[in-house]
């Protein structure tokens, strides 16, 4: 046999092999493959090339290193396999050993550059800033708000402040998973460590944003890097369900779940609530909904190493709310919003109907 490649084939020999010899039941789910219409990049098809790559069976090079960077990490082919395979975290460990040797694309590359550039600024601000307050509440609101949505930022503070009934606090630190899923392993660590620190001291600690929810809860643990856990906006949002006024303002509404919130946190019944809650009724459906509902396109990086394809999926998800009757789509995920907002539909997060409806205490 070829000489061992990729440690990754050490650690994730089951599930490579699973995929490997699988008649590929979970095909039809991976929104990736579904508008490229290519084998290679079908669940099957890139955990094949990783295994073939960790077997040393292919050369390491960009052409055969791609695959790992086609998969929004929706988790849905986990869904629909009976062996309920982590397809997602195995290309995400794929990544990391590609990257480590340059066989990332240009997408990540660039992504992991300006994250660092951005952190290398952010250095400065951090030396020269006062004792935080330990009274306050750290909110985590996620860069992907603060940076692309702002007005949701702010609301998602506000509504924090009004939940908790404590003074809010924005965590500086960014979560790291633009370079998880970038492939920069040690930058990762190195962002989950900054964070980690930033939040030991103080009482309360509240993620928004459920992709750097996830990352903290569980992409920190598989680093090695211990955390305080946070607790999620949705979830203050219905232990509070009294004090959210109906609004009268609210058009009909349909819910889009975010993968990330769904299947990466089993989150499914508190945003219907909330939903519910504020506008007098059950929220509009997909076809595809909850455990089986469909990605935006916005997650993985896949935006950046293959902006058509992801916007070929925004772009289906737009279509189908539209042919369903329309209304207000509301999701709760800057990555969702963000491609949403710019391939088009005026979606609004959660977050924001949360704040116009919270009463004050
Ligand atoms: S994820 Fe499951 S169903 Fe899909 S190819 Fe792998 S083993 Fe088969
Ligand atoms: S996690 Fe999603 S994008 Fe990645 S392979 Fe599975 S279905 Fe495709």
């Amino acid at each position: 046999m070829s000489q061992l490649r990729l440690k990754l084939l050490e650690q994730h020999r089951t599930s490579l092999e699973k995929c490997v010899y699988c008649p590929k039941l979970s095909r039809a789910a991976c929104p990736v493959s579904n508008v490229e219409a290519n084998e290679t990049v079908t669940p099957w098809g890139k955990m094949s090339m990783a295994y073939f790559a960790a077997r040393g069976d292919v050369p390491l090079d960009a052409p055969h290193a791609d695959p790992a960077w086609a998969c929004s990490a929706c988790y849905a082919c986990r869904e629909r396999c009976d062996h309920k395979n982590e397809v997602a975290t195995v290309l995400t460990d794929a990544r990391a050993e590609l990257f480590a040797r340059g066989l990332e694309p240009e997408g990540a590359r660039r992504v992991a550059a300006r994250f660092r550039a951005r952190e290398d600024g952010r250095a400065g601000e951090r030396d020269g800033r006062a004792q935080p307050d330990p009274a306050a509440v750290h909110v985590l609101v996620g860069c992907g708000y603060e940076r692309h949505a702002p007005d949701v930022a702010r609301d998602a503070l506000e509504a924090t402040e009004a939940l908790t009934g404590a003074p809010v606090r924005p965590v500086r630190a960014c979560c790291g998973l633009p370079l998880l899923y970038a492939g920069d392993r040690p930058g990762f660590e190195a962002a989950a460590r900054r964070l980690a620190a930033e939040v030991e001291a103080g009482e309360r600690f509240v993620a928004v944003d459920p992709g750097c929810a996830r990352a903290v809860r569980v992409e920190y643990a598989r680093a090695g890097v211990s955390v305080k856990s946070p607790e999620l906006f949705v979830d203050l949002a219905q232990a509070s369900l009294d004090r959210l006024q109906r609004s009268t303002s609210e058009r009909r509404v349909r819910y889009h779940d975010p993968c990330q919130l769904g299947r990466g946190l089993d989150r499914y019944d508190a945003p219907r609530e909330i939903l519910a809650r504020i506008t007098g009724r059950p929220p509009e459906e997909f076809i595809h909904r909850r455990e089986h509902a469909d990605c935006s396109g916005g997650g993985g990086l896949v935006p950046a190493t293959r902006p058509a394809s992801s916007a070929a999926i925004a772009d289906g998800r737009i279509a189908e709310h539209r042919a369903l009757g329309g209304g207000l789509l509301v999701t709760h995920c800057a990555q969702s919003l963000r491609r949403f907002r710019t391939r088009g539909e005026p979606a609004e997060d959660l977050a924001s109907l949360v704040a116009r409806a919270v009463a004050p205490r």
